[in-house]
């Protein structure tokens, strides 16, 4: 019987059960799957180049004839060809080599060799290129096609992997592979899926390397739009399946509301109020809440969580909020202590570093349902942390949440057989593109609207020479009542290195402005003693606040009125955008210095203006996608869960929105074929994963 896609790799000759297991690592189970994995580029074996023709850099095929060799002793051995053919001289030099090998380069022995032509010495060389000695008898044969270079990741050489994708595509020739209707490929200017592969794993003749692998080419961009179909058919479904899941409806109790909204010196904004009332209705329903809310910094996010907390607590289940720091979590404990506690509802705060007696009380309160909202950092989701009926979690500022997290929130409600409602809010705008990939599966809200009154803030970009003038004016500042932070630089991967440049910048302000009280904040210290730090900044007992990227996120003293950061060409845009978020939160105008050290680059100059011109968060986000690469936005580990094999968010982002439209109509109309996509690209492990 004929074999098919479907069947085992070890169907094809040359793949027995040790290479099958090795190839299973990397998700190639079936003949089919072979053809989903693409050459990263091709090398062109159908021709011979002159040596004369060669263009520096670019891989050609040479036909030459050895003239003398020797072998080169030093820090790296090296055998040294010295070769020509009618039109010039070429050195080809070998690192790797057995003396057996050395003695094949006889003179007048003619070599085929594949490599990348450089110049040595003034003629052409050739480092460690793929050489073939020929035997007189020998002709030379030329390849008829491209050759398709594979990823050798996979721990075999592409030459095996080319000889196994030959025989799967003798398979795909015999069958046919479901696919859009013609007249919709052409209109989006996409080649069947059948045609691609053949096109992308045997080029004709001919092609150009730069077009087979451009983004543009009909075939690529064939397959790259199936990967991502694959992965939004993915998504929607473990979307649907999510919805399905039970929760406990929370029937909405508005007096509770309007007396949270009373204890408020002022009144929500319209976007409050509605991406509220969007929180509501999906808390009404007897299935878990997915919301990612985006609001910029000062948006306002607190209150609406808080929104949410309240209304999980009258409704008798348990409610946490977490925050990705000590200090985010300790303000947002004392903002539940004022607005929450009058409400008559118990708050508990927990963290990593509590510790002891206090520590048990806690666990306690949180394991009897006597702590109705509990608030902290990740020890919330620790092993020894028991709920008594969690209902609702909130993440605050955490972008980054992925998949692992959501499954240990699931775990802490195991013990109620439901799935809490789960509201995440980040400040970091994502732009929509990478929205629709990562969080397909969560509804969004957007607060697109600042508080009134909110004070545009002056950025100012200041040489770090500059550095008097701005002391004496922090001195002025002070003295009309007014506070300041000092950011000090980002080091990364080093809270130590940072909290030591902390101290050193700490010592010099407290030389230069001695009438002032000034603190300093970083991430070394224990947290009652931050917590002091930012209590005192708060009442306006110290006036200059020194620290590190620990008041990042969320801290809110609408007294300071100037942010200087220092070294600021050394931080990311967005975290830039953060910073500066922490002053004009109150009537006063406020300012923003972006220090910088010379000589600053043109980039980092460009980088930096950004900022000057610009508070819009999602602006910035966007140039900051642009210049860092979506990677960077969410964390390697985010992206390793999207883990596309082909294509690529930042050069084919267009087609995502293109595929979540077909990915829908696909599951309603045609489940069948949308089973098909997701079954290539990853068989059957997302159809059931559950998260
Ligand atoms: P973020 O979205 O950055 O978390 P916060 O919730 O910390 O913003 O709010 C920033 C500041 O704005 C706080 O001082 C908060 O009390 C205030 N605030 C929030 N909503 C409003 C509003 N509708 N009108 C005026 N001030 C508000
Ligand atoms: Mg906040």
């Amino acid at each position: 019987m004929a074999i098919t896609l479907n069947a085992p790799l070890t169907a094809l000759s040359g793949i027995g059960p040790t290479i099958a297991e090795k190839l299973a690592k990397r998700h190639l189970h079936t003949v089919g799957d072979l053809l989903f994995l693409l050459p990263y580029k091709y090398q062109d074996r159908t021709r011979i180049t002159a040596v004369n023709d060669l263009v520096y850099g670019d891989s050609a095929q040479v036909l030459v004839t050895v003239q003398s060799a020797h072998i080169k002793q030093g820090r790296q051995r090296m055998l040294v060809i010295e070769c020509c053919d009618d039109t010039g001289w070429l050195t080809i030099r070998l690192f790797h080599f057995s003396a057996a090998q050395a003695k094949l380069f006889k003179p007048q022995t003619r070599v085929l060799a594949y490599g990348q032509a450089v110049e040595g010495q003034g003629r052409w060389a050739m480092m460690h290129p793929e050489t073939k000695v020929l035997r007189a008898q020998d002709s030379v044969q030329l390849s008829d096609k491209l050759t398709p270079v594979y990823p050798s990741t996979l721990g075999v050489g592409s030459v095996r992997i080319i000889g196994w994708v030959v025989q799967a595509l003798a398979v795909l020739q015999r069958e046919t592979l479901s696919d859009f209707p013609a007249a919709f490929l052409q209109a989006q200017g996409l080649s069947p899926l059948k045609e691609a592969l053949f096109a992308i794993h045997q080029p004709l003749v001919g092609q150009r390397q730069a077009d087979l692998l451009s983004p543009d080419n009909p075939h690529l961009r064939r397959v790259v739009l199936d990967e991502l179909l694959a992965k939004q058919i993915g998504m929607l479904r473990k979307k649907a399946q999510a919805q399905q899941a039970p929760a406990t409806a929370l029937r909405i109790d508005n007096a509770c509301q309007t007396a949270l909204l009373r204890q408020l010196s002022f009144a929500l904004t319209n976007a409050q109020a509605r991406v509220i009332g969007e929180i509501f209705a999906d808390l009404e329903r007897p299935h878990p809440m997915h919301r990612l809310v985006q609001g910029d910094v000062g948006s306002g996010k607190t209150i609406v969580a808080f929104s949410a907390l309240i209304q999980a607590v009258a409704n008798g289940v348990q409610a946490v909020i977490m925050a990705p720091t000590e200090v985010l979590s300790e303000q947002h404990f004392r903002q539940a202590q004022q607005l929450l506690q009058p409400l008559g509802i118990h708050c508990c705060w927990l963290s990593g570093k509590l510790t002891g007696k206090k520590r048990r009380e806690v666990l306690a309160a949180i394991a009897d349902g006597s702590a109705q909202v509990v608030i902290g950092t990740h020890a919330l989701f620790q092993e020894d942390v028991h709920y008594q009926q969690l209902g609702l979690a909130v993440i605050d500022e955490q972008h980054r949440f992925g998949v692992h997290q959501r499954l240990l929130l699931r775990e802490k409600a195991e013990n109620t057989g439901k799935v809490p409602h789960l509201l995440v809010m980040t400040a970091t705008p994502i732009p929509r593109t990478l929205a629709m990939s990562f969080y397909a599966d969560l509804d969004t809200s957007m607060i697109d609207e600042l508080p009134p009154n909110r004070q545009a803030i002056d950025t100012l970009l200041l040489a770090d020479n500059r550095r008097p003038q701005l002391i004496a004016r922090i001195q002025a500042l002070v003295e009309r009542g007014q506070q300041v932070y000092w950011v000090c630089p980002l080091i990364e991967d080093s809270e130590l290195l940072q909290a030591q440049s902390a101290e050193d910048i700490y010592a010099q302000l407290r030389e230069a402005l001695p009438e002032l009280n000034i603190a300093l904040l970083h991430g070394r210290q224990r947290s009652e003693e931050k917590a002091q730090i930012i209590a005192d900044f708060s009442a306006n007992k110290t006036q200059l606040l020194v620290s590190t990227t620990v008041i990042e996120v969320g801290v809110d003293v609408p007294n300071a009125t100037l942010m200087v950061i220092e070294n600021a060409e050394r931080f990311g845009l967005a975290q830039l955008h953060q910073l500066r978020g922490r002053v004009g939160r109150g009537a006063e105008k406020s300012y923003c210095v972006l220090l910088y050290q010379l000589p600053l680059s043109s980039t980092a100059r460009q980088r930096l203006q950004v900022i000057r011109n610009s508070q819009d968060g999602f602006a910035i986000a966007q140039e900051d996608l642009k210049i860092r690469g979506a990677g960077e936005i969410l964390g390697t580990k985010q992206t390793g869960e999207m883990s596309l094999r082909i294509a690529d968010l930042e050069r084919d982002g267009q087609w995502l929105e293109t595929a979540y439209e077909l990915a829908k109509g696909l599951i309603a109309n045609q489940p069948a074929f949308a089973d098909e996509i997701v079954a290539r690209w990853v068989g059957d492990a997302l159809l059931y994963s559950t998260v």
